[in-house]
């Protein structure tokens, strides 16, 4: 991604103050002098940041203004040990809403619209995101939050909501109670915005007939703002991010090294104007890549990013290639025949790696040819042939939340 000029300028002139303003970068760019950085390469060769040093920093080492300018915390999701806190003051808590509202404008959202909203509100970040750029918009905000299903479907008939806005998990069991319930005459929903977590294209389209709705992924994450630092356009090929916000890179997981539009990577973020904790070459571990080209909608100062396709750490390096599952999912969707789930397994065999893929097909497949056909089309895609396996639908195990898919069995 070529770094615009401006961006450039917002980088050089944070730095100017950043290691007086902000104890934890004057800590890890110790020995850096960031005048010194005045070109796009002078900035690729700054370290990351990783979750696990803002975990370092717990509770407010991460704020980079005096303790009164900070009006709000929020907190990540801290699955083991310590949360990240991020400090928040009154300019970034308002351009988080100018963000989130730009979101909804890319969704065709007016304000005429009812949102109903349905992510949780507290620590986490993604309630009240929705809910203030909804505000600043000027539609109606009907602020849910999470489950209590009777009463979603309730206000959903009796508020006549517009927008419903959920994990794309949660407005599947939405959509399957409209179904169930014979709804779907009396709810006037048009639009889905869900958080940008994976989501099958299957589902997607369950969702989409369900509740007859045009479905948004919007992007962000609590270390940077929240959701809301991008979303799809009416086009929908891949989520603008609002380059006035956030710089945006696509390193190899493996080296580090930038790469080009249209490869896939991992997405790292740079915040542009935050004040409260600015984050510096982020790394997100979602892997995505940003789209070249030109959009539709022509609003090329903001780069697309491509569907999320899973995490950095699922990346597999196999006779020095790097393979993420995605591109083995890009190749089973060619064969509408499969069955969605599938796994690989990596071992070490005779002084080689080898990678079996297992996925699954009903009886009526004819599983010699079809797995020689998924295995040619996956030398194709990443140079080596894979052993393909077909097994019974029903064969590999499933999960509510997220199913474990490789395997790596070499050490
Ligand atoms: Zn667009």
């Amino acid at each position: 991604m070529q770094m615009q000029p401006q961006q450039l300028e917002q980088i050089r002139s944070q730095f100017a103050t950043l290691k007086e303003r902000s104890p934890f970068y004057a800590r890890k760019f110790e020995g850096i002098d960031l005048g010194d950085v005045r070109t796009q390469a002078d900035f690729e060769k700054l370290p990351f940041s990783e979750k696990a040093d803002l975990r370092e920093a717990y509770p407010l080492g991460l704020s980079a203004v005096p303790q009164e300018k900070i009006v709000r915390i929020h907190s990540s999701s801290g699955t083991t040990g310590t949360p990240v806190i991020v400090p928040y003051t009154a300019k970034d808590v308002e351009d988080w809403a100018i963000q989130f509202a730009r979101c909804y404008e890319y969704a065709g959202v007016t304000p005429a619209d009812r949102v109903q909203i349905t992510p949780g509100y507290g620590l986490w970040t993604a309630g009240i995101g929705f809910q203030a750029g909804c505000e600043r918009l000027g539609a109606m905000a009907i602020p849910m939050g999470p489950g209590n299903t009777e009463k979603q479907l309730q206000f959903m008939v009796d508020m006549q909501a517009t927008v419903f806005t959920a994990t794309a998990s949660y407005a599947l069991l939405i959509a399957e109670e409209v179904e169930k319930r014979g709804l779907k005459d009396q709810i006037k929903l048009k639009k889905l915005i869900t958080g940008s977590e994976r989501s099958g294209k299957k589902i997607r389209h369950r969702i989409i007939d369900g509740l007859g709705v045009e479905f948004y992924d919007i992007y962000g994450l609590t270390e940077v703002y929240g959701p809301g630092i991008g979303i799809n356009c009416q086009h929908g090929h891949g989520m603008h991010v609002w380059s006035d916000y956030v710089y945006l890179e696509i390193i190899d997981p493996e080296t580090g090294e930038v790469l080009p539009d249209g490869e896939w990577g991992e997405i790292v973020l740079t915040t542009l104007q935050k004040e409260g904790a600015p984050l510096i070459r982020f790394r997100t571990h979602d892997l995505s890549r940003i789209l070249p080209g030109s959009c539709e909608c022509g609003h090329d100062e903001h780069p697309r990013l491509d569907t999320l396709t899973g995490r950095s750490d699922d990346m597999m390096k196999i006779h020095g290639v790097n393979v993420f599952p995605a591109q083995i999912e890009e190749v089973l969707r060619e064969f509408p025949e499969l069955s969605s789930e599938y796994q690989i397994r990596i071992s070490h065999l005779d002084r080689r790696d080898t990678m079996r893929v297992y996925v699954e097909a009903p009886g009526t497949v004819d599983w010699v040819q079809t797995s020689n056909a998924v295995a040619a089309r996956m030398k194709s895609k990443i140079g080596f042939t894979p052993l393909v396996k077909i097994v019974e639908v029903g064969f590999l195990p499933r999960s509510e939340k997220k199913t474990k898919r490789v395997y790596d069995e070499r050490d």
